[in-house]
């Protein structure tokens, strides 16, 4: 029986997760959850799958969660704070962690889980691209099992000999292929994009995700930040890592070898695949997806990024090669500028100029502490929010 922590457990990937492990009592249970806006919904879940243990944001947020509690029979203990969510990270009693929160606010935690030893299924890509080295001399140092849940690398993966033991050239590994599949803007009018709603960008094709991911995934920064986690969890530089445009997101990403040979991971577009297959790693179960209909598909097409269209892809790359810091002044400046949007005080288009300004006004340092990583992202954050403020004018 493998006890579960659940970071995130009211967003997207934490239904999904959910989803998974109750089809699989026999293998997987929740010890404990964490929510931080979305009460009711994580008092559902409590009831539902009775951890022994909840973190929420705050003690309003505790407060409220109680009362939403009262009458129900099973004794769950209610925390919050960011301690909170790193103490039950780490807890003895857990093996396993699903990192599921968005954003930066996730990283401490995962780096919790990490140092404690934990099997960590990482979704949280912000933590990787913030501090990389950190978290994988963590993992390195403990002994935890860090293992993809981002479906781009899950792919990649599961299209790598086991464990990769020797690196990717000793795997004869040439480069990695990251799809991507052009978000819901892919053909609008390049003249059209400065006039896209928060509700057109959280739209997706073909995937159903949170809304700071679908927006990412609009102005394909999330496929940059994939090219960043990308190099630190495969150890392959910017330049052997290639992003493939694949609007029907049925493969999931490929690895070409030193022979010519490609090899792709597919399937219908759904969480649950990534989420039990590293759940059960090395074993595969049952995760509730569909079939994929090879008589269904329509074809499988490919195109290059126009990274006229998708400035940020470019930025990414720009950030990984830069090093140290850079990566985290991206992200926060993207998170920054995201929110922003959601909020309407920025518009789409200016998402990627905050995220080059604050690129170019701040000079990226090493990035071989967490305090100058955290420091990174609140210089990044500030820079950020002068910015969005001085557009509004
Ligand atoms: P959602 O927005 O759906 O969920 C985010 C979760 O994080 C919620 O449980 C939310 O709580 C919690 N949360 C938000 N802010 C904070 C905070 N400041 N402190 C603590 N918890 C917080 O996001 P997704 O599930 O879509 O994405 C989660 C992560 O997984 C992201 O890093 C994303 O990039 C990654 N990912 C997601 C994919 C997807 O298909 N959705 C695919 C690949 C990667 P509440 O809702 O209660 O406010």
């Amino acid at each position: 029986m493998q006890k579960l922590t659940l970071l995130g457990a009211t967003g997207s990937i934490g239904a999904s997760t959910l989803d998974v492990i109750q089809r699989h009592p026999e293998r997987f249970s929740l010890w404990a959850v964490s929510a931080h806006r979305q009460l009711e919904r994580l008092a559902e879940i409590i009831t539902k799958y009775q951890p022994a243990v909840a973190v929420v944001a705050d003690a309003a947020g505790a407060d409220r969660l109680a009362t939403l509690l009262a009458g129900v029979s099973h004794a769950c203990l209610i925390r919050h704070g960011a301690e909170a969510l790193c103490e039950i990270a780490s807890a003895p009693q857990v093996d396993t962690v699903m990192a599921a929160i968005v954003g930066a606010a996730g990283l401490a935690p995962t780096l919790a889980a990490a140092r404690a030893g934990k099997r960590v299924l990482l979704a949280n890509k912000e933590s990787l691209v913030m501090s990389g080295d950190i978290l994988l001399e963590a993992v390195r140092s403990s002994g935890a099992t860090l293992l993809p849940i981002d479906s781009e690398h899950n792919a990649v993966f599961q299209s790598l000999p086991d464990g990769f033991p020797h690196g990717l050239d000793g795997a004869g590994v040439r480069r990695i292929l990251l799809t991507a599949s052009g978000g819901p803007f892919r053909i609008a009018p390049l003249e059209s994009l400065h006039a896209v709603t928060p509700e057109q960008a959280v739209a997706h094709p073909n995937w159903v995700m949170g809304r700071k991911i679908s927006v990412d995934s609009a102005t394909m920064m999330n496929k940059g930040l994939e090219v960043i986690e990308a190099h630190w969890l495969f150890g392959v530089g910017a330049d052997r890592i290639d992003v493939v445009v694949h609007p029907q997101s049925v493969i999931h990403s490929m690895v070409e070898y030193a022979d010519g040979s490609v090899i792709a991971q597919l399937g219908n577009p759904d969480m649950r695949t990534p989420i039990a297959h590293a759940l059960a790693y090395p074993e595969r179960i049952e995760s509730g997806v569909a079939s994929l209909d090879f008589m269904r598909l329509a074809g499988l097409c490919f195109e290059a990024p126009d990274l006229r269209r998708f400035p940020c892809l470019r930025l990414a790359y720009e950030a990984l090669k830069a090093g140290g810091t850079a990566s985290a002044i991206l992200n926060a400046a993207n998170e920054e500028a995201v929110a922003a949007f959601l909020d309407r005080r920025l518009g789409f288009t200016g998402i990627a100029h905050v995220v080059e300004a604050c690129l170019d006004a701040l000079g990226a340092d090493a990035a071989d502490c967490l305090d100058s990583v955290l420091a990174a992202d609140a210089r990044a954050r500030e820079q950020a929010t002068t910015l969005i403020a001085a557009r509004m004018h």
